[in-house]
């Protein structure tokens, strides 16, 4: 067996010289390298930017989303949306471990999520069995490959898998506001009845304590409905994230009139930088989750309206991340009932 750069930059084919995850092409010939871990994959979670899109260009078809999901992986190697740039994470059974990662604490058979994007993953698809639209689950039959510096977590045995998978999707969302929310905060919350938007809005209002107010901003009255008889959110305003100056007056009158110290943006649509970063007072953080997150149209929109911010990449991983999510599952149990209602 051959060894391969821990990065995987070895199954990049085109272009030369760059990491796997802004390669177009990789190599998914699934005959491993000593440094390499082969999974037989269960379920793709879709990241939700991708699977909007997808969606949205086969017009809700899905023997065309399912025609999409094979054209990419077969072109690409990987299940990278060509527009969006976002993969997503899988679950599945580990096949087999290379010579030199022996020392793991991993066994053939053991049962993981890959904690790194679809985005870099070689990946090839035998057969798509299900796609699941509402929560961008496609079950399938196939390999993937884990690089020696790609993250993993075994599937704990006191959930689900599949909300074990639904939740460690977005696990770096909720694992950050862990870090940056602080007690008294007000935040502001965009997108906050989806999967990400729900883990945040917990973990918010645990950190920002009794004197602390956290904003849920959602798209319908039924989302607020939802959100309001969970308990989730101090407070609840409807409006729509690509409209800048309704979120802005919405959350003022939601906060006493004063701009927050924290927005959260989850939306899974773009064009909605704006709404993050216009409610936030100066110094404060904008955290920008979503990847339909546009960094010039951020930067410059910031810059636009004299906005002296912080500006945070949503990066996917945290330290701890994965177990931090699914500690807010194992403490709410009001939260474990809503994700297993809607993610089983
Ligand atoms: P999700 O469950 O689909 O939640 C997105 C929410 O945004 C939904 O409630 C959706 O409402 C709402 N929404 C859509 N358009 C809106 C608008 N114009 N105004 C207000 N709300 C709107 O998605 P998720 O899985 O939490 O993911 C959220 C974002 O995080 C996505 O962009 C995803 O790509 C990104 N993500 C990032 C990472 C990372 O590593 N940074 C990892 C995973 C995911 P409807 O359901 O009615 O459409």
């Amino acid at each position: 067996m051959k060894k391969g750069c821990k990065y995987g930059t070895h199954r990049v084919l085109e272009p030369q010289g760059v990491l796997p995850q802004a390669a177009y092409k990789i190599d998914n010939d699934m005959n491993i390298y000593s440094n390499e871990i082969l999974i037989d994959v269960q379920s793709l979670n879709i990241d939700s930017a991708s699977f909007t899109q997808i969606e949205e260009e086969a017009h809700g078809n899905v023997e065309k989303i399912k025609e999409k999901i094979l054209e990419i992986v077969n072109e690409r190697g990987k299940m990278q949306n060509p527009v969006t740039g976002s993969g997503g994470m899988l679950i599945g059974t580990v096949a087999a471990i290379g010579e030199d990662l022996k020392d793991i604490d991993l066994k053939v058979g053991d049962k993981i999520a890959s904690l790194v994007s679809l985005s870099l993953t070689p990946l090839k698809i035998e057969e798509i069995l299900d796609i699941k639209v509402d929560i961008d689950r496609v079950d399938v039959k196939a390999k993937a490959i884990l690089f020696e510096s790609g993250l993993y977590g075994k599937l704990p045995s006191d959930m689900s898998e599949a909300l074990a998978l639904a939740a460690l999707d977005v696990a770096g969302a909720p694992a950050q506001t862990a870090k940056l929310v602080k007690p008294g905060d007000s935040v502001l919350i965009l997108g906050a009845a989806g999967k990400s938007g729900m883990l945040c809005l917990y973990e918010a209002m645990k950190r920002v304590g009794p004197t602390g107010n956290v904003i849920a901003m959602v798209i319908d009255e039924a989302q607020a409905e939802h959100l309001q008889k969970w308990g989730l959110g101090h407070k609840v305003i409807i409006s729509d994230a690509t409209k800048p100056i309704d979120v802005l007056n919405k959350t003022l009158e939601a906060n006493n009139g004063k701009e927050v110290d924290i927005s959260i943006n989850c939306v899974n649509v773009q064009n909605c930088e704006m709404s993050a970063i216009l409610p936030v007072k100066d110094r404060g953080t904008a955290y920008f989750f979503s990847m339909a997150t546009s960094f010039t149209k951020a930067a410059l929109g910031a810059e636009g309206v004299g906005k002296d911010i912080n500006m945070i990449i949503g990066n996917g991983y945290t330290k701890d991340h994965a177990e931090i999510t699914l500690w807010e599952l194992r403490e709410s149990e009001a939260l474990r009932q809503i994700f297993d209602q809607l993610y089983l």
